[in-house]
């Protein structure tokens, strides 16, 4: 029996839990990273070292792959798009090209019927003063593309901040001012379509985010049924739009009176589905493989409260009482520089 091969681009510790969970469906997996013993090489049966969009290294990785995915959003459109005259790639381009633009992102959302915070474009400081003035001097700045973590943002609070000189600082390229949107709480839900159109959800995370970085998901979310429920009907309506494969990640802002604001969507496993792999007998990561192989989507439910913390840069000191500590799943990620915002690993402990 000759086993099926995933490409999967990208390098990183989603990469890695993904090759992890492909292994034990008997998949291979070929991981396509310019920095050498990346965490997913280390796990997986080979890597391609070189760039995302090197041609050859594309041909190389299609020639060897049966089916092909990605770990992070900023994968090339272009590349993705190369790869898919040859091989399936799921999720499918068209997720990438909505989700690395904060601006179509925002109106792909709203044209599927999905709410987020008012926005407008800002290409020029004029624009940004005009903007700001709409959202009576209230709003969240940020670059279009290419922020993740909270990089890229800069906060406006009512009147006391002032834009002098804002747009350039931000580096002069295009950004988006969102309202401000005074959230109760932070919630998201991962979702996945299978080839046939089926969707599973698992159930919606309650999130805590430091300096623009997840430290914590908790289970149950403190959310009532309906909105929930509001959470799944958006994730399959976007999934559907998108005729997506795979899991998505979407993260909302939950409002004091129980509605949803989606803050952004990410065509990949995602940091807040970390505690699946603790508390479902299927994780995120093995139901993207079956999704992107076109297996029957595993049962997402869950058999536990817990709670998911990351271990960011220094917290790896705190791993041997992490370690010492009952019913808790440790997960390192095979980084040997601990450096300051960095995600190490993360820990999930089942509450019962
Ligand atoms: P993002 O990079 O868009 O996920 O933003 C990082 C974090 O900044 C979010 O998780 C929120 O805590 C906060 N944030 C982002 N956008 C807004 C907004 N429009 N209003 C209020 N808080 C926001």
């Amino acid at each position: 029996m000759t086993l099926s091969t995933i490409g999967i681009i990208g390098g990183g510790q989603l990469g890695r839990m993904l090759a992890m969970a492909a292994a034990r469906l008997n998949f291979r997996t070929i991981i396509l990273e310019p920095q050498a013993d990346c965490p997913a090489a280390q796990v997986a049966n080979r890597q391609i070292v070189a760039a995302y969009d090197d041609p050859q290294a594309l041909d190389e990785l299609a020639a060897a792959c049966d089916v092909i995915t990605y770990e992070f959003e900023n994968v090339p459109v272009a590349a993705a798009a190369h790869l898919a005259l040859s091989r399936p790639v799921y999720p499918p381009p068209k997720a990438l090209d909505v989700a690395q633009d904060r601006l179509t992102e925002k109106r792909f959302l709203n044209d599927c019927g999905i709410e987020t915070a008012r926005f407008h474009a800002v290409d020029s400081q004029q624009a940004l003063e005009r903007a700001l003035a709409d959202f009576g001097g209230r709003g969240v700045l940020k670059t279009r593309r290419l922020g993740y973590d909270g990089k890229g943002q800069r906060v406006f609070r009512a009147h006391e901040d002032d834009p002098a000189g804002a747009f350039a600082a931000m580096g002069g390229v295009p950004l988006i001012l969102e309202s401000f949107v005074a959230f109760e709480r932070e919630v998201s839900v991962i979702a996945a379509r299978g080839t046939d159109g089926t969707v599973k959800a698992f159930d919606v995370a309650e999130n805590v985010h430091r300096n623009g970085i997840l430290h914590t998901s908790t289970l149950p979310a403190r959310i009532g049924a309906a909105t929930a429920g509001a959470a799944f009907g958006a994730a399959e309506r976007l999934l559907a739009a998108l005729d997506y494969v795979g899991v998505i990640g979407m993260e909302f802002f939950v409002m004091a009176d129980g509605a949803l604001i989606a803050n952004e969507i990410a065509p990949r496993v995602h940091n807040s589905g970390h505690w699946t792999e603790a508390a479902c007998v299927i994780s995120q990561f093995e139901q993207h493989i079956r999704a992107v192989a076109g297996l029957p989507l595993g049962n997402p439910r869950r058999h536990s409260d817990c709670v998911m913390t990351n271990l960011i840069g220094d917290d790896m000191a705190e791993l041997p009482q992490w370690l010492a500590t009952p019913d808790v799943l440790v997960h390192l990620y095979g980084k040997t520089e601990a450096r300051a915002g960095r995600k190490m690993g993360h820990v999930t402990r089942l509450l019962r």
